[in-house]
């Protein structure tokens, strides 16, 4: 088994790579490492796989490389280098050079000596543009330490350590590699820290994430919360909650049908109960409620003919 896997998702990088490639080889080397190089080239449209080619011709034993039929993203570039990774410590670091591999030899002895799951790097000094990054990233991460609960300060950083059973236990899909610690927090590795990395400004290509990413970051940073918090339960979230709001609904239909009976009987002019807003209210809170609670009603279904209901991980057993 070789001591280090490292996986390089890369598209469009043709300029970085054997940059990249002869500075890990130099620390890997000074270290007397055994190592391998992944690399995938995510649907690349520059020359990034023939420059990956002819580094292969060059060394053949340590690099492997995938080559996608189209650009799928970061994610699922990561998921199919984690399903090759053989070394004992599996590292991902981006392709443009922004992450140092000087960072390795101390990612490697973290996990290795100090029995870390999972050390995520952390820009503690960021050369990206201030005003796109720095400062949305700030807001971001404090949002993702809230409701995951792992006290990063730079989740989405490229560069990470872990130990190769940790890349085996998580799916990374969609755009979830923002979120593999939270990830592998939810598959029961919980020795999970952070090393302040050093980042340098990116020397060729640009960035290929927008904006967007904090929208898109956002709704997956929900998705995963209510997945680990409700995703095996949702009757426990849909149906509490349409019951709440149903019977508030009912209580209110009754004591306005109530105060309608009350005036017939008693002789008084009765109001037509439409003439009252809590009518109108109390329709619209117990239609609510019976959607919901019908949701969590569909969701335990689905849920009860998951493949995964019964996916259960057992780290030992005699
Ligand atoms: N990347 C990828 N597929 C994509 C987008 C990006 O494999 O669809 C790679 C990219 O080549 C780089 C890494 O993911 O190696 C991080 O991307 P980038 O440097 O653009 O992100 P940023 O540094 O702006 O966060
Ligand atoms: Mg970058």
């Amino acid at each position: 088994m070789k001591n280090i896997s490292v996986v390089v998702p890369l598209y469009n990088e043709e300029e970085s790579l054997p940059e990249l490639y002869a500075w890990i080889k130099r620390v890997m080397e000074a270290n007397h490492f055994s190592y391998e190089v992944i690399f995938i080239n995510d649907g690349s449209t520059d020359g990034s796989w023939r420059v990956i080619e002819e580094l292969k011709k060059n060394d053949p034993e340590c690099i492997r490389a995938i080559k996608f039929g189209r650009n799928y993203g970061k994610s699922p570039a990561l998921f199919c280098g984690f399903e090759r990774a053989e070394g004992e410590v599996v590292i991902t670091m981006d392709a443009d050079l922004q992450d140092s591999p000087d960072e390795i030899p101390e990612l490697y002895r973290m996990i290795k000596e100090e029995d870390y799951d999972l050390v995520s790097g952390w820009k503690k000094i960021r050369h990206d543009s201030k005003l796109t990054k720095n400062l949305p990233s700030k807001l971001y991460n404090a949002t993702a330490r809230k409701i995951t609960g792992l006290k990063l300060h730079d989740m989405n950083c490229g560069l990470k350590a872990y130990k190769n059973e940790v890349v085996k236990s998580i799916e990374v899909y969609g755009e979830m590699h923002r979120y593999i610690p939270y990830l592998a927090k939810n598959a029961g590795y919980t020795r999970i820290t952070e090393k302040p990395v050093i980042h340098q400004a990116r020397k060729y290509g640009s960035s290929k994430f927008g904006l967007n990413r904090f929208v898109n970051g956002y709704l997956d940073l929900l998705s995963l919360w209510f997945l680990s918090t409700f995703g095996g339960k949702p009757m426990h979230f849909f149906g509490l909650l349409g019951s709440i709001i149903f019977l508030l609904g009912f209580i209110s239909v009754v004591v306005v049908g109530g105060m309608k009976l009350y005036a017939i009987c008693s002789g008084f002019r009765a109001p037509l109960v439409t003439d009252t807003p809590y009518f109108y209210l109390s329709l619209t809170a117990m239609i609510l409620g019976t959607q919901l609670f019908l949701t969590g009603f569909l969701g335990e279904l689905i849920s009860r003919n998951s493949v995964e209901r019964n996916n259960y991980k057992i780290s030992k057993e005699i």
